[in-house]
């Protein structure tokens, strides 16, 4: 029989850990390699290929060459291929969940939610495939017959985040396919591992060659930028910190390339005082400890009612105080270790400065001792107003309760950030639920509900928070041109 270890060495070495491009397997040119960690553990788990500017090169002019075919493929069979990589996705669920809590740390069950979800995008995408289409005109005076026509961008870059090593790929690759662009996919260092096999199971789905091109690097700026600036790129799309995203608006200004940005987010999480209690608290521990607090839509500022602040923090407190940290693999655990020790030093760095400037914690605000990059659980109260944790993405488990007492004042404060992803609030009363909904300016709202996300709708954010939509029928769009023809009236 083998043991647990036995399984996720063999689950880990079935990985091919080469770059994919033009459909096959190939070491980087170099034949460098770098590590991928297992959080948990804070032990290496894989090495994989290191490529370099000429590898990613290598992987655009695959690209370049596989657009015209594969933008003349029929849409029916652009969304087959996904339709197939999404059953065969279910087919191989449990090894991508176990390849994504060894590489990003995430419980078992959330990492199987998280491949389900990421899957869904493939059947949201292949039916959209089908429904691309464009308009006929005829012009105010009559001369003219106008027909509007879309098409692929073209070669596009896709550059994903290690927090949702997955789903923040299928959410590009599914309009990419259905829209008929061939694409570059640029995992991040921390967590290539599951997008790798991703890219294995799309070729057995059918994917031409070409099409998908996958290059790992642990050195994402050299190898970006040449892309960038090469004029074959004809679209960006990015899902990461606001910091990478103006970077790549100013690379992408010298050959105008179309650019689609989800980057970080800042969420207030508005209970009012007639909101169900119960169904805040559970919404609070879903918006808030969804991976381990590091997600972009993660409520990062708990605004309560004074009415029923205290009841609500000490209920709070009492939910996160009692959940399971430990490695994602052991049953049970709801909780699994942050991404590596600058993301835990950072959360350590913010809630020692509420502390220090008065705040208290009702529960946490301690690593667990032993191996791997773990952080407690964390509720703190009487948190100063210019804590740094009210202002920056904590991307952790730490959930600061903040006392109010009028509508006008809480909206105010939710809005003052320059972010703008989601905002969640609870309130049982519908005249004010629209009424605060309309004023918070962020690009989704969860009303009552603590997740937002799903394949068919336009996730993303106003302000600094990002460019575009995806999901939806609005993601396919990013990945569209649209262009018309004039012709004299018959
Ligand atoms: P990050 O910006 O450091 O990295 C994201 C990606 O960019 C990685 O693939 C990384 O290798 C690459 N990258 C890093 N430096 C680069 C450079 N100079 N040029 C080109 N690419 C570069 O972000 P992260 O730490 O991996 O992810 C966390 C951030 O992502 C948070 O801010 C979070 O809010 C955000 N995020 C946003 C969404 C959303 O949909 N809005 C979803 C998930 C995560």
């Amino acid at each position: 029989m083998t043991t647990q270890a036995e399984h996720e060495r063999a689950v880990v070495d079935a990985v091919p850990t080469g770059l994919f491009i033009g459909g096959r397997w190939r070491p980087a040119a170099s034949g460098a390699v770098f590590e991928v960690e297992d959080p948990s553990v804070a032990r290496p788990l894989r090495t994989v290929a290191d490529a370099d500017a000429a590898d990613a090169l290598d992987a655009l002019s695959a690209a370049h060459a596989a657009q015209e075919s594969w933008a003349a493929h029929p849409p029916r069979e652009r969304g087959e291929i996904l339709r197939r990589s999404y059953e065969l996705i279910h087919t191989r669920i449990d090894d991508l969940a176990l390849l994504m809590t060894l590489e990003m740390g995430k419980p078992l069950a959330e990492a199987r939610g998280e491949v389900a979800y990421a899957a869904e995008f493939f059947r949201w995408f292949a039916e959209e495939a089908v429904r691309i289409d464009g308009g006929y005109a005829v012009s105010p005076d009559g001369k003219d017959r106008l027909l509007v026509m879309r098409r692929p961008v073209g070669p596009a870059l896709l550059i994903t985040p290690w927090n949702f090593p997955l789903a923040m790929g299928t959410r590009k690759i599914g309009p990419a396919v259905a829209a008929g662009c061939t694409m570059i996919v640029k995992p991040a260092e921390q967590t290539p591992l599951s997008m790798l096999m991703l890219a294995g199971i799309m070729a057995e789905a059918g994917l031409p060659d070409g099409v998908l091109n996958v290059i790992t690097t642990s050195r994402p700026g050299a190898v970006v930028e040449p892309l960038m600036r090469d004029g074959r790129v004809r679209k960006v799309s990015f899902t990461g910190s606001t910091a990478v995203g103006r970077l790549l608006i100013a690379q992408s200004a010298q050959e105008v390339l179309r650019v689609s940005l989800e980057l970080g987010g800042n969420a207030p999480f508005i209970v009012c005082e007639d909101a169900d209690l119960d169904a805040a608290v559970d919404g609070a521990v879903q918006a808030k400890m969804r991976n381990i607090g590091e997600a972009c839509t993660a409520a990062n500022r708990l605004y309560v009612h004074a009415g029923v602040a205290d009841e609500f923090a000490r209920r709070l407190a009492r939910r996160m105080g009692g959940m399971a940290v430990g490695r994602g693999t052991e049953p049970g655990v709801e909780v699994g270790p942050l991404i590596d020790e600058d993301g835990r030093g950072k959360v350590r760095e913010l809630v020692g400065q509420a502390l220090d400037g008065g705040a208290k914690a009702l529960t946490g605000a301690e690593s667990p001792p032993g191996e791997g990059y773990y952080y407690a659980p964390t509720v703190l109260v009487d948190v100063p107003a210019d804590a740094a944790l009210l202002h920056e993405e904590i991307f952790g488990p730490v959930a600061p309760v903040i006392a109010f007492d009028d509508e006008d004042e809480v909206i105010a404060a939710a809005n003052a950030t320059p972010y703008g992803l989601v905002s969640y609030l609870f309130t049982e009363n519908l005249r004010r639920a629209f009424r605060i909904s309309e004023r918070l300016d962020t690009g989704m709202i969860g009303l009552n509900k603590g997740v937002v996300s799903n394949p068919a709708a336009p996730f993303g954010g106003v302000k600094q928070s990002g460019l575009g939509r995806e999901g939806g029928r609005a993601g396919v769009e990013e990945f569209l041109e649209t262009r018309y023809l004039a012709m004299p009236s018959p």
